[in-house]
């Protein structure tokens, strides 16, 4: 051992530069406690709270009933129960759609599998409740989510995407196969 080694654990120099470091801290003290929830602290953009379904800019539901959200969940949180738009054999919808918040990873897997971006993750967090059954969402209570967190909306995929369009109509519209 050293000189300087010795003497650097003689007066245990490691603890005194510990000491130093929570001084530094302790005199130059400055609240940072929030007065909640009269006080909220601003979230990042990229926040994951509660789960939303989306719209169109027409008020349609932009869901249509894939169940991509729901295999992709680890927790089984989603159960979407599919059906055909009354009159439009080509196009599917979401008849039921529920979510058990108790359950939620908030890890934003259905998020990225939705391939219509039909699920949103907003900024509310404030959902503590007495009941635990008052987390388990059905879809006008999810729908309601989205219309709050999201109050922009994009145009309908058929006129943003012209391609979407040829393959997204009802059967009256594809031509006739020639004979
Ligand atoms: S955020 Fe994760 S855990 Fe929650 S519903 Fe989506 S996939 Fe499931
Ligand atoms: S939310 Fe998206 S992934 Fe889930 S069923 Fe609807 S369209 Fe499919």
């Amino acid at each position: 051992m050293t000189f300087k080694k010795w003497i650097k654990s003689l007066i245990f120099f490691e603890i005194l530069m510990g000491m130093k470091e929570t001084m530094k801290h302790f005199l130059n003290y400055r609240p940072i406690t929030l007065e909640y929830p009269h006080v909220k602290k601003s979230l990042p953009d990229n926040y994951r709270g509660m789960l939303g379904l989306l719209r169109y800019d027409d008020g349609t539901e932009k869901c249509v009933g894939c169940d991509l959200c729901e295999a992709a969940c680890p927790s089984r949180v989603i159960r979407v129960v599919s059906a055909e738009v009354p009159g439009e054999p080509t196009k599917r919808y979401a008849k039921d759609y529920d979510m058990d918040m108790t359950r939620c990873l908030f890890c934003g897997l259905c998020v990225q599998a939705c391939p219509v971006d039909a699920l949103g993750m907003s900024q509310e967090f404030e959902w503590a409740v007495y009941d635990k059954r008052h987390l388990q969402l059905n879809k006008q209570q999810l729908l309601a989510i989205g219309d709050r967190a999201f109050p922009e909306r994009e145009k309908r995929l058929e006129f943003q995407h012209p391609n979407v369009a040829y393959f997204n109509v009802s059967f009256k519209d594809i031509p006739e196969k020639e004979c």
